[in-house]
């Protein structure tokens, strides 16, 4: 299959690509291709104008701010994969990154590319969920810092406006030693999850959890964080009857259903993975693995 034709600008500054984006009719951005080339190739989008961000300047970096981590939007996959720093300080990321496709696509896909395409199902819109990222956007206005939750507004649909683009995300980071997993029920290995959970927990010295962070992905038409369990998990010592119990509530999710799995199907996940996510968590709070 051929992708319909196009007129194709390769830019090399993000000031560049908002004049390209305000100009031409129909554009569209090209990060990783990962997504975009399959959805162009199928004709799923026609765009008449393609902007690669491949050779713009300064959207590639992961730095450290102490409190938080900042990563330019057009950071690899891979990068962000074999990041000492991402794997120190926002392991949930490290071990979401690893569940994300197959070696080859984590080589081209780009964190800024999976956030915009934002499929339900994808694990780093449920990382950033579960870590209250703030996602920033760059138009002709100048710069404007989005928290997560207000990211998606439909189904893979986020807030970026038209002539906007992604540039960064900042992820607060948690206490050192916290517990964190990223779960996932996907058919075969390289899929896209039917359904993830992806849990960070702070426990005091005495076991109980002080602080607690739950996503559910693939269910909604967007990350979902599991507020009520998050409230009930604190004081809590990691009992898995506990856990099993707190996340029986999964079940009331409004559920997506599909060819895949029904909703039904996807809110019995959500609990499993919920659960099997807090009870890793927990024990990587106390240093298992
Ligand atoms: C075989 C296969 C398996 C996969 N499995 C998974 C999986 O298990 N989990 C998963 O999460 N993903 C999976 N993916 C998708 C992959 O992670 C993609 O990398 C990701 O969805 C899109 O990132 P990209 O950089 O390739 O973006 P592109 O495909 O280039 O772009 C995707 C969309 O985002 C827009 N966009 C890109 N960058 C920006 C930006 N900076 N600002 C605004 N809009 C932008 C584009 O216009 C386009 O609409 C898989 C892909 C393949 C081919």
């Amino acid at each position: 299959m051929k992708p319909p034709p196009f007129s194709y600008h390769d830019p090399s500054s993000v000031g560049e690509v908002i004049n390209l984006l305000e100009t031409l009719e129909n554009p569209k951005l090209l990060a990783g291709g990962q997504s975009l080339m399959p959805m162009l190739n199928m004709r799923y989008v026609m765009p008449d104008h393609l902007i690669d961000l491949n050779k713009v300047e300064g959207l590639s970096y992961i730095e450290d701010n102490k409190e938080s981590i900042s990563i330019g939007g057009m950071t690899l996959q891979r990068d962000l994969e074999y990041s000492e720093l991402i794997k120190a300080k926002c392991p949930l990321m490290h071990d979401a990154l690893q569940q994300i496709g197959h070696r080859q696509t984590r080589n081209r896909g780009t964190i800024g590319g999976s956030l915009s395409h934002l499929d339900p199902a994808a694990e780093l819109p449920a990382v950033c969920a579960a870590h209250d990222a703030v996602i920033i956007l760059q138009g002709p206005g100048g710069e404007r810092e989005i928290p997560f939750s207000d990211f998606p507004i439909a189904y893979m649909t986020p807030v970026t406006k038209e002539d906007e683009l992604l540039t960064g995300v900042k992820i607060p980071i948690w206490q050192e030693g916290h517990g964190y997993a990223f779960v996932e029920f996907a058919r075969r290995h390289g899929d896209f999850a039917i359904t993830s959970a992806a849990a960070l927990l702070e426990v005091d010295q005495g076991g109980g959890i002080t602080r607690a962070s739950l996503t559910v992905g693939g269910v909604g038409a967007a990350p979902v964080r599991m507020t009520s369990i998050e409230e009930a998990l604190i004081g809590q010592n990691g009992d898995e009857e506990k856990l099993r119990e707190l996340c029986e509530s999964c079940r009331e999710i409004d559920a997506l259903g599909d060819v895949y799995a029904s909703s039904e199907y996807r809110q019995h996940l959500a609990t499993v993975m919920s659960r099997r996510a807090l009870v890793k968590a927990y024990s990587r709070s106390n240093g298992g693995v």
